[in-house]
């Protein structure tokens, strides 16, 4: 028999060109991942809605938090975010691409030798100690202006000026020579805690140096820090996770829409016997007849091995015909495998499960993996097949 001819492949460069990270077709992929880009331009409106007249960025770090960099920065810019956070100086050419008039700076500071490049891509650097503030100085006498921030640490102790060299370098007359210093900035240690007293420690001392200089805007807020309520908005907020649906105030209701809905197949159905075990290292018993769910995803799809079920964890959850769903057996790379006893209609091959959406928000994903909703997000495979509606 002659295998049938499988359609040509796209021709290269033409309006075909794909855009990374690459998507299968729907009906090939085990799982398909839904980006609604009206809820999170609907979340920037409101967290700028809640704190203007002070500016509202976007910090869209590791892939917009796993959503899809470009598509994620060109919908907020079209909703009006004019300044944008990444991490990486690479994420800043990235962002520079689509936005060419952005405000675009890099939180992890100026490495050495790469001042030309953020000349060049007109991208500014959150300068953190006072070698980082000399190097962008040098340069600076070079072109005009180079804007630039400043990191100020008053308390997680990772990157930053400490209170003291920030008190110096604010008060001395040529500290801030060279170059205009666009904002300072710090970072909360515990947003998500309102009643960690570290909040307000943070707070006073920001307070108090940004007052040495009130003429620099000044920045403290992620997206819980929006929610405090000192209203630590200052001239600018840096959220992320808010934007794309995470609870900036965990314990309460979330004021934030998801926008990530992540649906997998079920591979195949199976029944198992009292005693039989699933998975590797059978750590799974099946205490009576048990019917089974066999679905295409896995940790290598951003489904950590740690929302595996054990004797002291419930592990993850699937959502299917109106029921929660419990994981049994460990997660492996490719496959999970979900108890689906009693669930009608009854599963088969072929059906969509919800790993996260409406029914499993990513702050319950995060934590049934003992884990965190950024890092679900950030952990968000690349085999899925990728939609983006909206925007
Ligand atoms: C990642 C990051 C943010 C955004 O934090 P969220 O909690 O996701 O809102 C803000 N500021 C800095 C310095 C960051 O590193």
């Amino acid at each position: 028999m002659r295998p049938t001819p499988l359609p040509g492949p796209p021709p290269q460069g033409g309006r075909e060109r794909r855009r990374a990270p690459q998507a299968s077709a729907p009906a090939e992929a085990p799982a398909n991942l839904t980006i609604d880009l009206d809820a999170l331009v609907a979340n920037w409106r409101a967290l700028a809605a809640r704190v203007a007249p002070a500016e509202c960025s976007a910090v869209v770090k590791a892939e917009a938090y796993g959503t899809g960099l470009e598509p994620a920065v060109r919908a907020l810019a079209k909703a009006g975010c004019r300044t944008f956070f990444v991490a990486h100086l690479a994420e800043g050419r990235q962002v520079r691409t689509v936005v060419p008039d952005a405000t675009i700076y890099i939180l992890g500071g100026l490495l050495p030798e790469t001042e030309a490049t953020h000349v060049h891509f007109a991208l500014r650097p959150v300068l953190g100690s006072g070698e980082e503030i000399a190097q962008w100085r040098r340069l600076a006498a070079t072109c005009d202006p180079c804007p630039a921030a400043i990191h100020i640490d008053t308390g997680m102790n990772r990157l930053g000026l400490s209170p003291d060299e920030a008190r110096r370098l604010l008060t001395s007359d040529d500290g801030l020579r060279g170059f205009p210093v666009a904002l300072l900035m710090s970072h909360f240690v515990a947003s998500e805690e309102p009643e960690a007293p570290i909040n307000a420690h943070q707070i006073e001392l920001f307070e108090e140096l940004r007052a040495l200089r009130p003429e620099i805007p000044a920045s403290l807020a992620n997206s819980s820090g929006i929610f405090l309520p000192q209203r630590p908005y200052f001239d600018l907020v840096r959220p992320g996770y808010a934007l794309y649906g995470g609870n900036p105030t965990p314990g309460a209701p979330n004021p934030m829409r998801g926008i990530v809905k992540l649906q997998a197949r079920i591979l195949q159905c199976r029944t198992v016997e009292a005693g039989e075990t699933v998975g590797y290292g059978a750590t799974w018993t099946a205490p009576d007849r048990r019917r089974l769910a066999t679905i295409g995803t896995g940790y290598a799809d951003g489904f950590l091995r740690s929302g595996s079920p054990t004797d002291a964890t419930a592990g993850g959850q699937a959502f299917i015909a109106g029921s929660h769903t419990p994981f049994v057996g460990r997660i492996s790379m490719d496959l999970i495998v979900i108890d689906v006893t009693g669930v009608t209609p009854e599963a088969k091959a072929g059906d969509l499960v919800e790993l996260i959406g409406e029914h499993l928000p990513i702050d319950i994903v995060g934590r049934n993996a003992g884990s965190i909703g950024y890092e679900i997000l950030t952990s968000l495979g690349r085999r899925y097949h990728r939609a983006y509606i909206g925007g």
